[in-house]
């Protein structure tokens, strides 16, 4: 069995949490590709080294000395090592990245030191070798991964029996320079790695022991998710829940390799399963209807009525095109006989709304055009309503008993999520008491 694990920023944060880390990899000899974030928050007023280094180089680029803010990274790092009491050399490492900056090195060069250090001290700690991301993490000029460059690489470099860190968030592009993925891209490198040495599964540790079926700080205590498949969680995301980088289901999916998010802080909870397919566990233990409830605030809906327009072959595309041309993404466009909606993100139109009306005046001397905002969109996410018939209209009947205006309904066709459109200020109303009948009453 081969497992890759990635700490978060927030496992790595200082000596304690190195000192967890090393007790779950103890625990399991199957744990042998490490991935690891840079040092993050120890507290709330706590900074990322991450963040501190973007503050470095905005300091070296603008000419101001950067001293205050990189001292504070040093400290981090030697009261890590110190109070380990590891040999890491951070001082010659402090030096050759204060050489760097001195002859103008570029920021993800900077950045990327996060990563590279606090997995230095890690492989130390756990007596692992060290494998450096830029030695096998491998992307092409346009920014992608070249997956089979990497995997080339990962197995010429992770050859040996030993446990290896490999630091997250960067790579090197083919000319050797070094190059960041976008925020919380450990996730990514996590996911690429458990690809490439064909992991059984990737083990994402942070701090939270998994999804919850809904917000916390809406529902008292949410439940915990223990299983979700992948589509449900690309629902979910998409609808505001995320704890997992967008891009690291990709490359794990592909080889439907599961990943499990588990709490650091809670070792022994299981946390949360993601895998292509839960049926086979499903048989054992079926899924609630809901497996989760999110959902975001402020959309707007523009609602063109134009009769007979939907005879009218391209009428849509061409409305469409109008917020195209403004760069707007459309979230849903619910349509019936003559009226068409279209729901945007409010900030997304905040600059082009009033233009985008114009345009629609003109060009489509529509008989009505409305106008709402303040809406919040929800999403109703569960495999286990699929082919059961009732499970949306149980939903619908369920904000009608607490008096919720539903503005605009949309199922997909995979019956995988029903998304209801709701005044802003009923939002958590709805999300509570679909929580309540749904999961907590477990109908
Ligand atoms: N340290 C990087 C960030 O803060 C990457 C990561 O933690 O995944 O975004």
């Amino acid at each position: 069995m081969i497992k890759v694990v990635k700490f978060g920023g927030s496992s790595v944060a200082n000596s304690k949490q190195f000192r967890k880390v090393k007790k779950i990899i103890k625990a399991d000899p199957d744990r042998k590709f490490i991935v690891s974030s840079a040092c993050g928050k120890e507290s709330g007023e706590d900074y990322k080294v991450t963040d501190l280094l973007y503050l470095t180089d905005a300091h070296v680029r603008y000419g101001v000395s950067y001293e205050p803010v990189f001292k504070l990274i040093e400290d981090k790092y030697y009261s890590i090592r110190d109070s380990l009491k590891l040999k890491t050399d951070l001082e010659t490492e402090f030096k050759t990245i204060r050489a760097a900056m001195a002859r103008g090195v570029s920021q993800d060069y900077l950045v990327s030191r996060g990563e590279y250090l606090t997995s230095r001290l890690l492989a130390e700690y756990l007596d692992a070798d060290f494998v450096d991301a830029a030695d096998v993490i491998s992307f092409r000029y346009d920014g992608s991964i070249d997956m089979e460059r990497t995997q080339a690489l990962i197995n010429e470099k992770c050859t040996g029996t030993r446990k290896v860190v490999i630091p997250g968030f960067y790579g090197s592009l083919p000319n050797g320079v070094i190059r960041l993925m976008s925020r919380g891209g450990s996730d990514i490198t996590g996911s690429v790695i458990a690809n490439c040495v064909d992991a059984d599964v990737y083990e994402n540790w942070t701090d939270v022991s998994g999804f919850l079926v809904a917000d916390p700080r809406i529902i008292k205590n949410p439940r915990q998710i223990p299983r979700i498949t992948y589509n449900e969680l690309r629902e979910m995301s998409y609808m505001g829940a995320n704890v997992l980088h967008d891009d690291a289901v990709f490359p794990v999916r592909s080889k439907n390799i599961p990943i499990n998010i588990r709490n650091t802080n809670d070792p022994d909870n299981p946390g949360t399963m993601i895998m292509n397919d839960c049926s086979e566990m499903d048989a054992i233990e079926p899924p609630t209807s809901v497996t989760g409830i999110t959902g975001r605030k402020n959309f707007t809906v523009i609602t063109v009525v134009k009769s007979h327009a939907s005879a009218e072959v391209g009428f849509l595309r061409k409305l469409l095109a109008v917020f195209e041309d403004y760069h707007v993404s459309i979230e849903s466009v619910p349509v019936t006989v003559d009226t068409f909606s279209i729901i945007v993100k409010t900030e997304a139109v905040e600059q082009c709304l009033y233009e985008i009306i114009a345009r629609i005046r003109k060009e489509f001397e529509p008989d009505d055009l409305r106008l709402e905002d303040h809406m919040a969109m929800l999403a109703v996410v569960g495999r286990g309503m699929k082919a059961v018939p009732g499970a949306s209209g149980r939903f619908l009947s369920e904000f009608g008993r607490n008096s919720i205006n539903i503005k605009v309904i949309n199922q997909s066709a995979d019956e995988l999520s029903v998304v209801v459109g709701v005044e802003n200020r009923d939002f958590e109303k709805a999300i509570r008491c679909i929580y309540d009948k749904f999961v907590a009453e477990g109908k």
